[in-house]
């Protein structure tokens, strides 16, 4: 990575935004302090963004799960986007044919454009998942 630009113009604290006074060249942080708040933010953040996609994907598989208790084996995009499906949200996806098949945890199913289908739970997931922790 080319810290030349950012060496060139650093002068504050990437945290608090004080002047660095004293250092090497290409310190980012006035004080240990602010370093370690700096990445604690930054690790907060991506565990909150980690918690919210996984609240989405865990949506995403109540609302496939109940399709399947009921029987719907297929479903219009639109509809389930009303039930707040994250179409773009998936534990998989991989080109089967001319098809995209795509999983939610368990849960596998066909998505085109403009609906799901074939929507059914993988057999042999404890398999899967021992393969996992390999
Ligand atoms: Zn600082």
């Amino acid at each position: 990575m080319d810290y030349s630009k950012e060496i060139r113009h650093r002068a504050r604290c990437l945290h608090c935004g004080d002047k660095i006074k004293y250092g090497r060249a290409d310190k980012k942080f006035c004080s240990d302090d602010c370093r370690a708040s700096h990445h604690n933010e930054a690790l907060k953040e991506s565990r909150a963004f980690r918690r919210r996609v996984l609240a989405r994907l865990v949506h995403n598989h109540d609302v496939l799960m109940h399709l399947m208790e009921t029987g719907v084996e297929s479903c219009p995009l639109i509809e389930l986007s009303s039930q707040g499906f994250s179409p773009d949200l998936m534990t998989s996806c991989r080109k089967v044919g001319k098809h995209m098949e795509c999983s939610c945890f368990e849960i596998k199913y066909i998505m085109t454009a403009s609906r799901i289908y074939s929507i059914s739970k993988i057999q042999n997931v404890s398999l899967n998942l021992q393969n996992c922790n390999k």
